[in-house]
């Protein structure tokens, strides 16, 4: 089970140290259950990593990760911090696809190269523009795309993020979401039924709170949650951890 929080670029670094130390307070040494998983942004990385030591079951992740070993970017976060301070990293997230123009290829290839440095990428996919006459045409393209050029055998995750459901407060609808999930394990495993290929966890995403995030984790499919909005403080975050918890959740 996964409970992802993406802070995106939400909180001052003071404040990102600060609801690091109140989720380090109540959740350490708890929930070994649940892969609780942290983005903050690149200036308080180090930072959150460093409190959540190798014992917690608190990981940090970066919100996005280098496109190449040898490449010179501006702006781009360094290989050596990448690998030394993220245990996952995010990548694909539909923002950075509208508003930069990041491709499936240029996603695959940080995907890759994560795997090469041991940070387990988180690659989320959405619903498109909804142009398309087959509705599942683009998510499909964006699954194909990574799983081509993805070793079969290296872990990561994928995250289905509907467009409509990210920061509006109006999460998909569950039936929907079940069956996007049975799309999604199906193309996955058809182009990596490879012997020894890892399971590959599925998330949803898109204005999950306490009080929906029952109708996603009761889904077959569905191994947990990508968080925006609601991981901003301590007290919804840890209201959704707590919900969690509960046995009849934990796959
Ligand atoms: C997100 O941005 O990945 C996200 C899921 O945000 P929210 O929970 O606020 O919809």
């Amino acid at each position: 089970m996964y409970i992802l929080g993406n802070w995106k670029n939400s909180l001052s670094s003071e404040d990102s140290k600060k609801l690091a130390e109140a989720l380090h307070t109540h959740i350490n040494g708890r929930y070994h259950d649940i892969n609780i998983v942290l983005f903050p942004d690149d200036t308080s990385i180090e930072t959150v990593s460093l409190l959540f030591d190798s014992a917690s079951m608190v990981k940090v992740g970066a919100q996005d990760g280098p496109l190449g070993s040898n490449t010179t970017l501006t702006g781009s976060i360094s290989l050596p911090n990448f690998g030394k301070f993220c245990d996952y990293v995010l990548l694909g997230h539909s923002e950075r696809r509208m508003l930069l123009g990041e491709t499936d290829e240029m996603i695959a290839q940080k995907a890759a190269l994560a795997i090469d440095v041991g940070v387990i990428p988180v690659i989320c996919v959405n619903n498109g523009d909804g142009t398309k006459i087959d509705p599942y045409f683009d998510l499909k393209a964006q699954l194909e795309s990574i799983l081509d050029h993805i070793d079969s055998k290296s872990e990561f995750v994928i995250a289905y993020e509907p467009i409509d459901a990210i920061g509006t407060g109006i999460p998909a609808d569950p039936e929907e979401v079940k069956n996007i999930a049975g799309i999604i394990h199906e193309t996955s495993f058809i182009s990596r039924n490879v012997k020894g290929s890892p399971y590959i966890p599925l998330l949803y995403g898109g204005s999950v709170n306490d009080k929906n995030i029952k109708s996603f984790l009761s889904l077959e499919g569905i191994d947990g949650v990508l968080v925006g909005n609601a991981s901003l403080t301590a007290d919804s975050f840890l209201r959704i951890i707590k919900k969690v918890s509960d046995p009849k959740y934990l796959k």
